[in-house]
């Protein structure tokens, strides 16, 4: 398993940077797909890239992964430059790329063990195969499989050669909801061990669920780093307190819910207030706001 590194992102710069990204930028003729990025990823941390279609996460990954070259920038991934990949680097990253695994006449469990043979030392073929929930599809050929299914075969492809870092780019596209709940303990499981994740996703609660910081990406930039909780003033930002009244709905966005609550009690004599919900805005009413405000606001630093 992967050598494990103490303290989770907290003690990021304690376990050092697994990413160091400074003025990254990528132009494809006119269009600047990443217009200088900054972005440290801690070792040990599940760092989660958001933004909507065409805001510049793909690039950014596949740049990190080596897999595109860039147009200016410093970029450094576990202590090397990307551009110029050797073959240790490579074994000590894991991809899963948005693009499905194109092994279409191998069963699974062929494709399997035919990637464990390019890592020098890899998770065992079955427990991966378990691990994302392909047990029964062991022998199925790729090409009967289902998108989910085929997704979760990426997922082990990815996850194989028990790498340092992870790369997942929207890897529970496609998957239904068991799926996608299953995947999140694979991942927190990933991180108990150690391993460091960058993921691209569009579901917030996934990003909520798994990532102790997410990046918002529009238009290229970096608009904002934070915790899921804090993230866009989020632990800051006025509550909703709601209920019925004299048969009414009624309700009230307060800095202080608490104090709002107690005045209620009061008002109803300690007694149950009717349909009482304090609703705090979730992850996706700040990150819509946040894109829908400014795709232009100034990088964060
Ligand atoms: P999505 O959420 O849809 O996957 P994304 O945030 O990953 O989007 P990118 O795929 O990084 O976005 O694309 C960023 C921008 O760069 C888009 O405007 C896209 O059209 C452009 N782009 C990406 N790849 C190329 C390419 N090979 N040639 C030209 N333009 C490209």
């Amino acid at each position: 398993m992967t050598e494990t590194v103490t303290g989770g992102p907290a003690a990021g710069p304690v376990g050092g940077l697994a990413i160091e990204v400074r003025g990254l930028r990528k132009s494809y003729g006119a269009v600047d797909a990443v217009a200088g990025i900054d972005l440290d990823v801690h070792r040990g941390e599940v760092f989660a890239l958001l933004g909507p279609n065409g805001a510049g996460k793909t690039t950014t990954v596949e740049i990190l992964e080596g897999y595109r070259d860039r147009t200016a920038g410093e970029v450094t991934v576990l202590g090397h430059d990307p551009a110029r990949p050797d073959a240790r680097w490579r074994t000590r990253i894991g991809i899963v790329l948005q693009s499905t695994s194109d092994q279409a006449d191998l069963s699974v469990d062929e494709v399997v063990r035919q990637f464990h043979t390019y890592y020098p030392a890899p998770r065992d073929p079955d427990a991966v195969i378990d691990a994302v929930g392909l047990t029964e599809k062991r022998s199925a050929r790729v090409r009967t499989l289902s998108g989910g299914q085929r997704r979760r075969l990426d997922v082990a492809l990815g996850i194989l050669g028990d790498p340092e870092l992870l790369f997942l780019d929207e890897p529970t596209t496609g998957f239904d909801p068991e799926a996608r709940r299953q995947f999140w303990e694979l991942i927190e499981s990933l991180k108990a061990e150690g391993t460091t994740i960058l993921l691209t996703t569009h579901y917030l609660e996934e990003a909520e669920r798994l990532a102790d910081r997410v990046g918002v990406i529009a238009a290229g930039r970096l608009i904002e780093v934070g915790t899921p909780a804090t993230l866009g003033g989020r632990a800051v930002a006025a509550t909703t307190v709601s209920w019925l009244e004299d048969g009414e709905p009624r309700s009230v966005r307060t800095d202080s819910p608490t104090r709002t609550v107690r005045e209620l009690s009061s008002r109803f004599e300690g007694g149950e207030i009717p349909e009482l919900a304090v609703l705090r805005p979730s992850l996706e009413d700040i990150y819509l706001r946040m894109i829908t405000t400014d795709a232009t606001a100034e990088p964060v630093a």
